[in-house]
């Protein structure tokens, strides 16, 4: 994707930043419309790709707001894997949830060398506003629901090592791509 010359990496917050564990403040509809938000998500998009990330949460770039971009495209490793277009979350709120859980891996972009099993419910229903201010309730399953989960929580100030289980599954990335990522077939 060609982004031109303006678009640059933002600086992202890790581990330990005081901005990760802080709720974030709704933000106004009003202001979907100015230059400054349409570059911030630009700018978010382009950061989450040269991360290769696959959602980035506004806390983990600095701005305590309720907002989140993410995308899904299958890859080599994992060609089955369930598209999700560009998405941009405003304001959004978990409004079902299935009793359910899956346990599954995860890892973040504010702390992206070590990777963790982590329990999420199986399905969701969220219900957020798009770049356009327009209302929008998805369902989701799998990796989308698990990846909202996981931006959601980046907002309210938690972190997925909050919700493991058990942090014997803790792993670096280089083990986690030695011992995990190469045999997975999703
Ligand atoms: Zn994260």
């Amino acid at each position: 994707m060609w982004y031109g010359f303006r678009v640059k990496v933002l600086p992202r917050t890790k581990f330990g930043n005081p901005i990760l564990r802080a709720k974030a403040e709704k933000v106004p509809l009003s202001e979907l419309k100015t230059k400054y938000f349409k570059n911030l998500i630009e700018r978010m998009f382009y950061t989450m790709k040269q991360a290769h990330g696959i959602g980035l949460a506004a806390p983990q770039i600095s701005k305590s707001i309720q907002l989140f971009v993410a995308q899904i495209s299958p890859t080599k490793l994992r060609p089955n894997l369930k598209p999700l277009p560009k998405t941009i979350a405003i304001n959004p709120k978990i409004i079902q949830q299935s009793k359910e859980m899956e346990e599954d891996w995860e890892g973040c972009l504010s702390c992206p060398t070590i990777r963790g099993k982590v329990p999420r419910h199986k399905k969701i229903t969220v219900v957020y506003y798009d770049e356009f201010g327009e209302k929008q309730t998805v369902r989701l399953e799998g990796l989308q629901a698990r990846l909202f989960q996981h931006e959601i929580d980046h907002l309210n100030g938690n972190v997925y090592v909050d919700r493991m289980k058990d942090m014997k599954s803790l792993m670096t990335l280089s083990e986690f791509e030695e011992r995990i990522l190469k045999k997975r077939k999703k």
